[in-house]
């Protein structure tokens, strides 16, 4: 718990910080990371994520509900943030809005999806190391098989997600402010991580509970990933270095899902 709460934390700043201290950074390097990591965030999502989901629940069906609310609740969460946690860089000055309330509207946005995101790392909630029955059996304790890997997919996600907010705020307010707005943001996932694991544990959210917040975290995924493969060739050509690297970290996604 620790372990997430610091590597979270740490992982928001540090890729908030490379963008902070590079201001010339290369836009085509940005977005080769940007479609792995998207790449990676799809796979670990069907991979792991909705397996899992549609296996536990007593209600399959509703279960997708949950799932199309999230995507929709993320349609939402990125008009607000101007698209940054898919890794949109737009300019706020392009805006019509005034440059304070630009800056607000996407530190909201952005905030309430970390801070939903980080629910999926809740301790002994379906997806975050509960413990296998014959591991049980066999009497010592196991991280859920797989758990690490969603921990690996986030914090891929996280890194150009934390890059995008910087970059994009640095267009509008002081350096200073930018990164005080960056720590706020690096928290957001630990928050909701410590915050959906006390609910869990004092019996405030029930297992049933627990997994409408990973459906509607599932559906956000979906809408981000798919999203950043659609930007990623915006005039529907043919990148070969694009798919590419999709395979690379589909592969690597598989790889992982059956080491960790
Ligand atoms: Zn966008
Ligand atoms: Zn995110």
């Amino acid at each position: 718990m620790t372990f997430n709460f610091l590597i979270l934390f740490f992982t928001a700043l540090l890729a908030g910080c490379l963008a902070y201290f590079i201001p010339r950074w290369d836009e085509r390097y940005f977005k080769l990371v940007l479609v792995f990591a998207g790449s990676y965030l799809f796979a670990i999502t069907v991979l792991h994520i909705l397996p899992e989901l549609f296996v536990e629940s007593s209600d399959p069906t509703k279960m997708g509900f949950y799932i199309l609310l999230g995507f929709l609740l993320q349609q939402i969460l990125a008009l607000l943030s101007t698209g940054v946690e898919h890794g949109h860089i737009h300019h706020p000055d392009h805006q019509h809005h005034g440059m304070q309330v630009g800056v607000w509207t996407i530190m909201i946005g952005l905030f309430l999806h970390a801070f939903l995101e980080g629910t999926l790392l809740t301790e002994d909630g379906s997806l975050a190391g509960h413990l296998h029955e014959h591991d049980e059996h066999a009497g010592h304790s196991h991280h859920h098989h797989g758990s690490n890997n969603l921990l690996f997919g986030i914090l891929l996600h996280k890194g150009p997600e934390a890059f995008a907010l910087v970059a994009v705020l640095m267009v509008s307010i002081k350096k200073r402010w930018v990164f005080a707005l960056l720590v706020v943001f690096a928290f957001a996932s630990p928050m909701g991580m410590v915050l959906s694991n006390y609910m869990y544990e004092s019996n405030i959210l029930g297992r049933e509970g627990l997994n409408v917040f990973y459906g509607m975290v599932a559906g956000g995924f979906l809408h981000i990933s798919t999203t950043i493969f659609f930007e990623s060739s915006p005039d529907h050509r043919f990148y070969f270095n694009k798919v590419l690297i999709s395979i690379l970290a589909f592969g690597l996604a598989v790889l992982l899902e059956m080491l960790l």
